[in-house]
């Protein structure tokens, strides 16, 4: 059922070879042609496409790049159910045995609402996490009270959840350190869902084993499937990182994460550096899974996160000027939020605009 290591390893050689023709043959940005963009495309909107591909395509914001600019790219629409169903989220939902579930969407989005939880309807391949089945879905948005009371908000989710578990809990790892900071608080775990399923954001390994030993949730799943020139990967059910070497080629120069994306056909990706940082074995293994692995570690994903500017830096600067109460920083596409250990005086939180002059700053107060 699974492919021996030398042909894996004859046919990422081919799919990376035949990206790459493609892109020197087809894109401007590979062919070098350097007039190709106009002095307000570099400035505002950077397309980085093969021109006669964007109409089966959809153009996609990314949230940064290692050089400062932003720039869209386009997403190959003909592979969507592809790549982001066969052997993404529907493959998940099959590795953890799950079917038609329930799903809680609680992504990182920037819309404000009325009601913390929704059951909606939706089209939205991600909320049903896949293609291939239906989902009962409950939206999580941030209201009103996440920005002036953090307990009364978290309190609300949980208590929801607590009462209503989902098959699946889509969210990332930001929002699960503070919903482990919240279940602390509270000082009573109830089971909210049987899959954890972390995407976009790094996962902390101990909030994951927290909610496990805790039996808040039975599983997780920490994956990603990037189409702006990261890295694709899954855990298994046996706790393994897997690469999708059969969709990307990803290796490691120096902890930076190098991928050559073999489907990006209408904006090539080919040894590209997105800013994510990693350690790849390249010696395949075998995992009780059954299917072949190189070990791989994430160890930090974007740091750069928006504007080309590296966030842990930031940090840094921060807790030289002698502010401690920064437990961490939520990246959304434009503006940073500081999630703070009590309410920073005046002074702090101006050194922080300050050392973040490029961002739109907003404050949280979650506690200690
Ligand atoms: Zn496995």
């Amino acid at each position: 059922m699974f492919a021996e290591i030398e042909l894996i390893k004859r046919t990422t050689s081919l799919m990376s070879k035949n990206i790459k023709n493609w892109a020197l043959e087809n894109s401007p940005i590979y062919k070098k042609e350097k007039e190709y963009f106009s002095k307000e495309d570099l400035e505002n909107k950077n397309i980085w496409y093969v021109e006669n591909m964007r109409e089966e395509s959809q153009p996609m914001a990314t949230s940064g790049s290692t050089t400062g600019n932003k720039f869209k790219y386009l997403r190959w629409d003909r592979f969507l159910k592809f790549i982001e169903g066969d052997n993404h989220y529907d493959l998940i939902l099959e590795e953890f045995k799950i079917k038609k579930p329930k799903v809680a969407d609680f992504s990182q989005n920037a819309f404000i609402k009325e009601k913390s939880i929704q059951k909606i309807q939706t089209d939205n391949f991600m909320q049903h996490h896949g293609f291939h089945m239906e989902a009962e879905v409950f939206y999580v948005s941030r209201t009103k009270e996440y920005f002036e009371n953090q307990n009364k908000f978290f309190d609300e989710i949980l208590d929801f959840f607590e009462e209503n578990p989902v098959d699946v809990f889509l969210t990332s790892g930001p929002t699960i350190n503070s919903i482990v900071h919240h279940l602390k608080r509270r000082g009573k775990f109830k089971k909210i869902t049987n899959l954890l399923s972390n995407t976009c954001e790094y996962l902390i390994k101990s909030d994951a084993k927290f909610l496990k030993d805790n039996n808040v949730i039975e599983n997780c799943c920490d994956h990603m499937k990037c189409w702006d020139g990261g890295a694709g990967f899954f855990t298994c059910q046996h706790g393994t990182y897997h690469l999708m070497d059969n969709l990307s080629f990803c290796k490691e120069i120096d902890t930076k994460l190098i991928c050559t994306d073999y489907f990006s056909f209408p904006s090539p990706f080919v040894s590209y550096w997105n800013g994510d940082y990693c350690k790849i074995n390249n010696n395949y293994n075998r995992c009780l899974c059954g299917r072949a692995f190189r070990p791989f570690l994430f160890l930090q994903n974007r740091p750069f996160s928006i504007k080309g500017k590296c966030i842990s830096e930031f940090q840094e600067k921060i807790k030289k000027s002698g502010i401690n109460g920064i437990k961490q920083m939520k990246c959304g596409v434009s503006k940073i939020e500081v999630v703070c250990k009590w309410e920073l005086n005046k002074k702090e939180k101006e050194t922080i605009i300050s050392i973040m002059s490029d961002f739109e700053i907003g404050f949280i107060v979650e506690g200690i």
